[in-house]
């Protein structure tokens, strides 16, 4: 077997290289952890930006089976902030200089949906003096929405993968066409044509799910060329039917620290991508999001969400910070931050350098 530092070593990396770097231990975690730090701070410096995360509906369509606001998990209390909360949440991130802001709900494709997010991106971008950035995650949308929402001034869209492997897909959703993992697909190649910056992501730790698995996914997101990645543990909820299978998840502390080593190896892999650190590493671990910072991770996502609405918005349990508001959050968060060696690039938008340099606006020789 090949040793981690030599491995760390390569400028390429087969899918034998990638699992043996997501099963080191010990010092060779060590190892890969200094490289994936390092690599961040050559590649992307050490600025951390924030995106303040709206979820502003719990309401979907879809049934996933992983996910706790399923449209058959009738436990939830459902609900949908109204636009003057929403511009709320927006007022505070700007007045907070965060620069920009996620707007992320469960699945919806009616016209009124379309109509109100065009809407909200046009006040958005009003409120703000065009300063704020707009993220969506609002799931699978037609070509024409997706669009339409671009033209107003949404410029990145996230929409995870969950795993790329078709077949754990299928395990994992409903077997009807409203998930269907090709339309998944054809919705991130539809984006990027588009023009916005694509971010993806994979949840770490699924039931039926391999190591070769999750180096797949590594390349999945290499050969895809993918802007941005969002990626986290995988946490059982009782309320949805994987919950059958918690009995053979990893454990949690082994989850996390698998979650961690996808961010560092990913960091390795793709050097110039933003990738986040996702809130369900701090379910599992109070520091988890500036653990997953130190290692590689150069975005935050900020939960601005109403209070009172966060409970609501459990995909999955333990959910951090759900009785907080969002002004808690921002001293809290700059003393985070200062802990993982970062810096908070107030006030920036904070983009993909990948996509900077696949669009053209970045010499070949920068990162
Ligand atoms: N409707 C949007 C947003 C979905 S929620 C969309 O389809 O993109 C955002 C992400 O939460 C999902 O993509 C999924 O990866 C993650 N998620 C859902 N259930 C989860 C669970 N039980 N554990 C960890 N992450 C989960």
């Amino acid at each position: 077997m090949t040793s981690i530092s030599t491995i760390l070593e390569k400028t390429s990396f087969s899918q034998k290289d990638l699992e043996q770097l997501l099963q080191c231990e010990g010092e060779e975690k060590t190892l890969l952890f200094m490289k994936s730090a390092e690599t961040k701070e050559s590649f992307v410096g050490k600025k951390v930006y924030f995106r303040g995360l709206i979820e502003f509906s719990n309401v979907c369509d879809k049934d996933c089976f992983y996910c706790g606001i399923r449209k058959s998990n009738d436990q939830v209390k459902r609900y949908n902030l109204n636009d003057s909360e929403i511009l709320d949440a927006v007022r505070f991130a700007h007045e907070n200089n965060f620069g920009s802001v996620v707007l992320q709900s469960g699945e919806n494709g009616s016209p009124v949906f379309t109509d109100r997010i065009e809407n909200l991106i046009r006040e958005i971008k009003q409120l703000s003096n065009n300063r704020l950035g707009i993220t969506l995650s609002v799931g699978e949308q037609s070509e024409t929405v997706y669009r339409r929402w671009f033209e107003a001034g949404a410029h990145r869209y996230l929409l995870r993968i969950e795993t790329s492997n078709p077949f754990l897909y299928r395990k994992i959703h409903p077997d009807n066409e409203l998930h269907i993992y090709d339309t998944r697909m054809n919705c991130l190649y539809l984006l990027r044509k588009i023009g916005y910056q694509v971010g993806t992501g994979v949840m770490i730790g699924l039931p039926f799910q391999t190591i070769s698995d999750l180096a797949n996914d590594l390349l999945f997101f290499q050969n895809f060329g993918i802007d941005m990645v969002g990626m986290g543990p995988y946490i059982e909820h009782s309320q949805t039917p994987l919950y059958e299978f918690r009995n053979q998840l990893l454990p949690l502390k082994e989850r996390f620290d698998l979650s961690l080593k996808m961010i560092a190896v990913l960091r390795i892999l793709m050097k110039n991508i933003n990738i986040a650190a996702a809130t369900a590493l701090q379910a599992i671990d109070p520091l988890g999001r500036e653990k997953g910072i130190k290692v590689g991770a150069n975005i935050i996502m900020p939960n601005i969400t109403p209070g009172f609405y966060r409970n609501d918005y459990s995909l999955y349990e333990n959910k951090p910070c759900v009785d907080e508001e969002p002004a808690q959050c921002v001293g809290c968060l700059d003393a985070r931050i200062a802990l993982a060696d970062g810096e908070i690039g107030y006030g920036e938008w904070g983009d993909s350098l990948h996509f900077e340099k696949r669009k053209g606006h970045l010499p070949e020789d920068l990162p």
